[in-house]
């Protein structure tokens, strides 16, 4: 692009990535001219590396407790306006057949996220979405009822500004944070941002020896002592920490409750089919009937043998203790380290490895119905780059769809 340009839009998109492709189509169609600049080469890097390059695009399954932020209602107007039905008929007519799988999770029939960035982009194509790649924008503002975008290319202008620019997860796809230095030099608050769906830190020695575990588990979260979420599902155990979909699912609140200085555990319930009183029960049987065993012997069947001498020095019982040795107290607690084991977060992996952020643009200063600033006239959010995060299982795209498209119809027909 000629370095003299200046370009007129009544609508721009700022990042091309799920949000904001979906808020650039949504604008279109209302007739709206629109612009969308990006500054990777290309639109939709990260949807590439969405559900292990699958995409898992949306979650039959929608409630409020599937989405996350300070006020997760405000999700509600949004979703009533584009939810699942909404998404699903979207992406029939952009050429995606949307595959119903494991109870719920919707992927592309093709089982190729590919698919669905080249969906959306042909789709701006016959819309005739201006997309300019490799955008160096070096500022926003608004002056005279216009936002003007000044770029190492060129300046733009538009009467509506959509800012899509992502949260700070997965940098190597575009979204690095540059983003929030244009929303808050309009004044928009920012809430913590953190790291989430990401694998939490641990500070136990153990979990050295614990790494490679695989469990069916329940985790509890605790924050200063109380209990916060409970996660059902297959752990994974490694030198750093608590990893696998149950770790991910509660790691926003342990990061938020970290970056606020508060005290976080995780508590692992490694047989939670189990009551407290039928694994007392279970092992005083053991003990009956084969006393002269050690302590250990009665738990391989129930637990991953790597876990059977931390469980035990953790109970405070020796190895080679023998079953009929232990009193009633050493019983309860042995089944209460079984039950819940306890490991402290101390932090987690970084952005880079993290699948979404929590924080963002404080939602009290958005109006839930258009996604518009309460501040700035003219100016939308769509996406992660707001305080809204899902959890796993498509919520994350889900909310990039479907502020995208809200943020995109009503700025477009403004
Ligand atoms: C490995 C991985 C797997 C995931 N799997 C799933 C899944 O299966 N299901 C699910 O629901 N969610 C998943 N997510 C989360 C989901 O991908 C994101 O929440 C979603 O893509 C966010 O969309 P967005 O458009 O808001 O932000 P992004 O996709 O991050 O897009 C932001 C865009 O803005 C551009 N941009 C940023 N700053 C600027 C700037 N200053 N100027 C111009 N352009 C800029 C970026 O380059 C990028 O293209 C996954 C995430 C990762 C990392």
């Amino acid at each position: 692009m000629n370095s003299r340009n200046k370009k007129n839009y009544d609508v721009i998109v700022i990042g091309a990535g799920a949000a904001g492709m979906t808020a650039a189509i949504s604008a279109a169609r209302q007739g709206a001219k629109v612009a969308l600049l990006e500054h990777m080469e290309q639109a939709g890097k990260k949807i590439l590396a969405t559900g292990n390059g699958k995409c898992n695009f949306t979650n039959r399954v929608q409630g409020l407790e599937c989405y996350r932020g300070q006020d997760p209602a405000f999700v509600l107007p949004v979703l009533e306006q584009f939810g699942l039905e909404s998404t699903l008929d979207f992406f029939r007519e952009i050429g995606i057949f949307p595959k119903e799988k494991r109870g719920g999770y919707f992927y592309p029939a093709s089982g190729q996220a590919s698919c669905v960035r080249q969906a959306l982009v042909q789709e701006l194509l016959f819309r005739k979405v201006d997309c300019y790649y490799g955008v160096g924008l070096r500022s926003i503002k608004k002056e005279k009822d216009r936002f003007w975008y000044d770029t190492k290319e060129g300046e733009y202008q538009s009467r509506i500004c959509i800012i899509a620019t992502g949260g700070k997860a997965a940098k190597k796809t575009g979204s690095d944070g540059s983003g929030f230095k244009y929303i808050t030099e309009f004044g928009h608050h920012l809430t913590a941002i953190v790291p989430a769906l990401v694998q939490m830190q641990g500070k136990q020695s153990f979990l050295k020896e614990l790494a490679g575990i695989r469990a069916d588990s329940v985790l509890s979260l605790y924050i200063d002592e109380k209990l916060i979420c409970k996660e059902p599902g297959e752990l994974q155990l490694t030198e750093f920490g608590l990893s696998g979909i149950p770790a991910f699912q509660v790691s926003r609140y342990a990061l938020l409750a970290l970056h606020a200085g508060q005290r976080v555990y995780a508590s692992i319930d490694f047989a939670p089919e189990q009551s407290h009183k039928e694994l007392e029960a279970y092992v005083t049987g053991w003990q009956k009937r084969r006393g002269g065993c050690l302590v250990g012997s009665c738990l391989p069947g129930l637990v991953n043998q790597k876990l059977i001498p931390v469980l035990l020095k953790e109970a405070g019982l020796k190895h080679n203790t023998a079953l009929h040795s232990c009193g009633s107290k050493d019983v309860r607690r042995l089944v209460t380290c079984i039950k819940g084991l306890h490991v402290d977060i101390i932090g987690s992996k970084s952005f880079d490895q993290a699948q979404a952020c929590a924080g963002g643009v404080d939602t009290s200063q958005l109006n839930p119905k258009t996604m518009e600033s309460k501040l700035v006239r003219g100016l939308y959010f769509a996406g992660e780059v707001v305080d809204i995060d899902g959890a796993c299982g498509g919520y994350n795209l889900q909310w990039a769809w479907s502020s995208g498209w809200v943020a995109g119809f009503h700025g477009g027909s403004k």
